[in-house]
């Protein structure tokens, strides 16, 4: 073993020598390290320290420089996709990915991994398949619709219907369903980068069936009724049913879209939530196409459907954009999954973790909130008054965007009234610090956590141990 390296001034002040990368890597403790993460990281990170520390005049031991390396190893290894609890209080969040998937559906893209699969392969004749055909009979069964193909999200639903169907073309929209959803997705630029042109009727609040005939008449190609998601409109209002601009359209011999946006294949009402029009009635009224997404109310993976005319989806599979917006193999795995709960509704609400958690009852959302309240007020201690409340979920995602669900969860406040806000906040923080994030909702005076999609709550109480000290106590 070589001596290790010192400086003559190290030597001659009497300071500890700093250790060589050779050193730090023949230490004992490093070996579990190496074994963990790799030879090659460990050196690099080993190296990166001892000329921080030389940098710095620092000289730790083998031993302290294998201790911090484990550290920062460990923090670059953490996932940064990471689990959290959303207990945000709205069950579809886009920025927490929206829903999560049923079991059924998790295993169907698990298998879908590991093995090959016959994706685009025809097992009865020996040939070369279509990818879509996995779940365009269940869309189709499950709509009512002639025909169905999916892509990878809504909004490419959007992109390439109108590509395919309305380059060069007018569409018709009335101003009241120009909507932008979640800031990146504004109806106008989807158009105008399909290449179609947008023709707005009628006003914001009142657009009526002499608006879209009058464009008709003056030579529109397509008309689009889109499910004003993420707001309402209220008071002195119209807007014309699909059914009406359909025939209006019809009469005319153009198409009528409708993107119904989260779209469902349930009739919620049964599960004591608010009614929205079912993708199945959409197409009884007449569209021609429906779009609509998979990761919103039907609770499966990140897609986009369109169902509706045998003709007019033979010409969407044939626009080049489907090659470069279409599904894989791990997402078509688990909506045919999905799709296939939809066979029974009677057992939907258990199978779909979507649908339990949005028809979840007050009560036994209150019941939860009381069994976690306790553990959270000894882990935050004196400083912070924890109390269970009454509030209102949201289905999120641009769904049913005014109906509010009645849940509960619990108030965290701060005690003393001067400088709470920074203790709120303080808190929040330190929530989001722990090994599975737990994500609340700020209100008033309070940091509130809706308890309606806390379903591990063993998880959650082992979860708090982890909180920082400096949370317990402003
Ligand atoms: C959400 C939504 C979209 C976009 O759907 P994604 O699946 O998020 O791409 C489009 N139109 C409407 C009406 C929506 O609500």
């Amino acid at each position: 073993m070589s001596p290790p390296e010192t400086s003559t001034s190290e030597t001659l002040t009497g300071a500890r020598a700093l250790p060589s990368v050779d050193a730090v890597l023949r230490a004992p403790s490093c070996e579990p390290l190496i074994g963990r993460f790799g030879r090659t990281a460990v050196t690099r990170q080993v190296r990166g320290l001892i000329a921080e520390a030389r940098a710095a005049g620092a000289a730790p031991s083998a031993e302290e420089v294998v201790g911090q390396a484990a550290g920062r190893l460990a923090a670059a290894d953490a996932p940064r996709l990471k689990a959290v609890f959303n207990l945000t209080g709205t069950v579809l969040h886009t920025n927490l990915g929206r829903a999560i998937l049923a079991e059924a559906a998790i295993e169907a893209a698990v298998a879908a991994m590991r093995q090959a699969v016959a994706l685009e392969f025809d097992l009865d004749g020996g040939r070369r398949g279509e990818r879509d055909e996995v779940v365009r009979g269940l869309l189709c069964e499950l709509t009512g619709a002639e025909d169905a193909t999916l892509v990878n999200n809504n909004a490419a639903a959007m992109l390439i219907v109108l590509n395919t169907l309305a380059k060069g073309k007018g569409v018709i929209v009335s101003r009241g369903e120009l909507i932008e959803i979640g800031g990146a997705f504004r109806l106008p630029e989807i158009m105008s980068r399909a290449g179609a042109r947008l023709v707005e009727v009628g006003t914001t609040n009142r657009t009526h069936l002499r608006d879209y005939v009058e464009a008709l008449e003056a030579g529109a190609g397509l008309v689009l009724k889109v499910h004003p998601s993420n707001y309402r409109i209220e008071g002195f209002t119209a807007a014309v049913p699909a059914a009406e601009a359909a025939r209006a359209a019809h009469d005319r011999g153009v198409v009528l879209v409708d993107d119904l946006g989260s779209g469902t294949l349930a009739d919620l009402s049964r599960h004591g939530l608010p009614r929205e029009p079912t993708v199945a009635e959409a197409v009884a009224a007449g569209a021609d196409l429906v779009t609509f997404s998979g990761d919103k109310l039907l609770g499966g993976p990140q897609a986009g459907f369109v169902v509706g005319r045998k003709a007019l989806i033979a010409r969407i599979n044939r626009n080049p954009l489907k090659r470069a917006l279409r599904v894989d193999k791990l997402r078509l795995a688990a909506i045919e999954a999905t799709l296939k709960l939809y066979r029974d509704p009677d057992r939907l609400a258990d199978r779909l973790p979507t649908l339990r958690l949005l028809s979840r009852r007050a009560e036994d959302i209150e019941a939860a909130a009381r069994r976690i309240a306790p553990e959270l007020g000894r882990r935050l201690g004196a400083g912070y008054a924890v109390e269970v409340v009454g509030c209102m979920s949201q289905v999120g995602s641009g769904a049913l965007p005014v109906d509010a669900l009645p849940s509960a969860g619990v108030a965290i406040r701060a005690v003393r009234a001067k400088g709470a806000g920074r203790a709120l906040a303080a808190l929040a923080a330190a929530l989001r610090a722990l090994p599975m994030p737990v994500l609340g909702r700020a209100a008033e005076q309070a940091l509130v956590l809706d308890c309606r999609c806390l379903e591990d709550e063993a998880g959650f109480v082992r979860n708090l141990r982890a909180l920082a000290p400096e949370a317990t106590g402003p």
